[in-house]
């Protein structure tokens, strides 16, 4: 279905970025891996899938390598079809003491990079009358959870972001819709399940219980595989017209 068609997945050496790479490499696009760790790794599980690779290593927290990948991108493949804002940290304190960096950097991570990277692919979606901008934001981005103000800040912003972009190009072939997770078993969710064990002394999985039960009603894990099958469905022709959407993938969540 997106043979001939360039996705650019930031943070994509993974979890979830990864899971989105991987399937819309199954459906033929070229991929533009960004991201930290395991980068041989990652262009390795892509390429298994027969679509061409490109990695770029911008640090997202810095407008000019955004700018940097975006034009790299563009001189690779041509132009960028399908942007996928997938790139996120977490930190989890209190307001009163949260550190000053880790608020600075999550904006720039999880919301300013966003509109950095939107900014520079639009025109190019544009003129070609076609383009998917998918911004991972979080059910985060719907509701709060205590502790967490920097990241809730930033993914609210980010569906505000999803909603005026879907707006801007809501007579074009361009659509922006943001995609809400509720939890899901990455590096990123893993800390949390491990913090949790050490300050109560318990073992990793009735830390895990514990994690999804005060708030997943599903009592299960949402998947990067899953994840992925989203970003498909809004690539593919039924959701032309599905536009400034936060659609959860919660386990029921936002539901309470
Ligand atoms: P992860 O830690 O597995 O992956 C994060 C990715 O972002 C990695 O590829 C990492 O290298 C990259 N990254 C981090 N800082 C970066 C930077 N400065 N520049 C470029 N790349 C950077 O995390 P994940 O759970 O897969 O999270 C991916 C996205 O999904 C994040 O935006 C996160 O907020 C969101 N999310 C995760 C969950 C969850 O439960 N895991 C739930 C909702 C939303």
């Amino acid at each position: 279905m997106l043979k001939g068609k360039t996705a650019l997945v930031t943070g994509s050496t993974s979890g979830i970025g990864l899971g989105i790479a991987k399937a819309l490499a199954r459906q033929g696009a070229n991929i533009v891996l960004n991201g930290f760790g395991d980068v041989d790794g990652a262009r390795a599980a892509v390429e298994a899938l027969g679509v061409e690779v490109f990695y770029h290593g911008a640090d997202m927290s810095q407008p000019t390598q955004i700018e940097d990948m975006m034009r790299a991108a563009a001189e690779r493949f041509g132009r960028v079809d399908i942007l996928v804002n997938n790139a996120g940290i977490q930190h989890v304190a209190p307001v009163e003491e949260f550190p000053v960096e880790r608020w600075d950097a999550i904006i720039a991570i999880n919301l300013s990079s966003a509109f950095h990277t939107t900014r520079l692919a639009l025109p190019a979606m544009k003129a070609a009358n076609w383009g998917r901008i998918i911004n991972v934001a979080s059910v985060h981005g719907l509701v709060a959870s205590a502790q967490k103000s920097a990241y809730v800040a930033a993914k609210h912003g980010l569906v505000g972001l999803t909603k005026v972009v879907a707006l801007e190009t809501a007579t074009t072939g361009v659509t922006c819709n943001a995609i809400c997770p509720g939890w899901v078993l990455t590096p990123l969710v893993q800390k949390q399940v491990d913090a949790k064990a050490a300050a109560l002394g318990i073992s990793n999985e009735e830390a895990t219980r514990l994690l999804l039960g005060e708030k997943e009603p599903s009592m299960q894990f949402t998947t990067p595989e899953e994840l992925g099958e989203l970003a498909v469905f809004f690539c593919s022709p039924a959701a032309n017209n599905v536009r400034g959407v936060a659609w959860n993938m919660d386990g029921g969540w936002a539901a309470q």
